[in-house]
């Protein structure tokens, strides 16, 4: 069982990597990475923040001096990290350099502004390599305490598909619906909301699409795809499709098709099938009643501190699914012009096959 503060852990971790993969250091700058390694949740600004772990698990971490006491308390020194500070009129970079000492082969976050990756690579002398796996690897694969907080997330975010009935209805716009779901988001626990989908009638045949001034019309399906981030720092994902009234007799065939699929790829992911494998099973369905052509998407993405992050379910992905795993099952059919529908649960995997975070009713929702 992992500590409360698993970060000197972590950190030992990417070094061992670091090694393995033959480099000798990787810097790391604000972004989900960085958060995931010290707790430090730094804005990326202009202003160079930046970790450096070295392949011996020796650690440093540049802030400028205005933001050092934000740094101290978050307790980075705790962890083993060095801290440094720079103020306005030194160069970062050089002083980074001369505390961090001679490296051969760095690696930097792949999130990592270019601009700032650019000047470690001069600071440093050494041409610059995306980390990769060497972190994603590592992140991909949950503890106890990480997949517990998926399931906290996934069930706030049920709490509110499951009040869907008191916003949408006909009459009403996307973006109206859209403004009280969001609220509902932050009431039933996240900190943030991080994308709210209200897609009726043909703008559900666009799976990214946001909310728009489009009225609800009776009788049209509705998908809405809705996530935050927890207190925690983890994630929510999950999509039903709605319809109020009732639903075209093509439009619901198809649906029943997308909901068997969505239910076989529940059924067959578990640790020891690849991440391709639970993508086609979804998609010979689909492609069994028609709607191949329709399926424009992968099956799922992975989640964690970051909504979209690794495993990717989809074809060509070779990779194997183990215990900590979690991902999105979530298939959809986009039909332009007329409709479009997506059903979506956040899984974990567990010893031997998975447990489901989303649990609300995965019927076409008639409200
Ligand atoms: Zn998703
Ligand atoms: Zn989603």
């Amino acid at each position: 069982m992992e500590s409360v503060n698993p970060y000197k852990e972590r950190i030992a971790r990417v070094a061992a990597s670091i090694k393995a993969n033959g480099s000798d250091v990787i810097f790391v700058t604000p972004s989900a990475d960085l958060t995931y390694l010290t707790g430090y949740s730094a804005l990326p600004l202009e202003r160079l923040t930046c970790l450096a772990i070295n392949a011996d698990g020796k650690s440093w971490m540049i802030v400028p001096t205005l933001e050092r006491p934000s740094a101290e308390a978050h307790d980075i020194e705790q962890y083993g990290i060095e801290l440094l500070d720079w103020s306005e009129t030194e160069n970062p970079y050089a002083k980074f350099a001369n505390a961090v000492g001679q490296v051969s082969k760095p690696l930097v976050n792949n999130l990592m502004w270019v601009e700032k990756a650019l000047h470690i690579q001069d600071a440093f002398g050494s041409s610059i390599e995306l980390a990769n796996k060497v972190l994603s690897d590592i992140r991909a694969v949950k503890t106890g305490q990480e997949i517990a907080a998926l399931h906290e997330a996934g069930r706030a975010i049920d709490s509110v598909h499951s009040q869907m009935a008191s916003w949408l209805r006909p009459g009403r716009t996307e973006r109206e619906v859209g403004r009280d779901i969001a609220d509902a988001i932050l009431q039933s626990g996240h900190a943030t909301v991080d994308f709210v989908i209200v897609a009726s009638g043909p703008n559900g045949a666009s799976p990214h699409h946001e909310v728009s001034d489009r009225v609800i019309g009776a009788n049209e399906p509705v998908v809405v795809d809705i996530g935050g981030t927890m207190p925690s720092g983890y994630c929510s994902d999950s999509t039903r499709t709605y319809v109020c009234g009732q639903a075209p007799k093509k439009y619901v065939e198809y649906y029943d098709a997308l909901a068997e699929a969505q239910r076989a790829a529940v059924e067959y992911a578990r640790p020891g099938v690849t991440c391709e494998s639970v993508d086609t099973v979804a998609r010979n369905i689909l492609k069994d009643h028609g709607l191949g052509d329709y399926f424009i998407h992968r099956t799922g993405h992975g989640i964690g501190m970051e909504t979209h992050e690794e495993p990717y379910i989809v074809s060509g992905n070779r990779q194997i699914l183990v215990e900590g795993h979690a991902f999105s099952i979530e298939p959809g059919f986009y039909i332009p012009g007329k409709y479009g529908a997506r059903i979506e649960d956040i899984v974990t995997c567990n010893a031997t096959g998975i447990d489901n975070a989303n649990n609300t009713s995965r019927d076409l929702v008639s409200l």
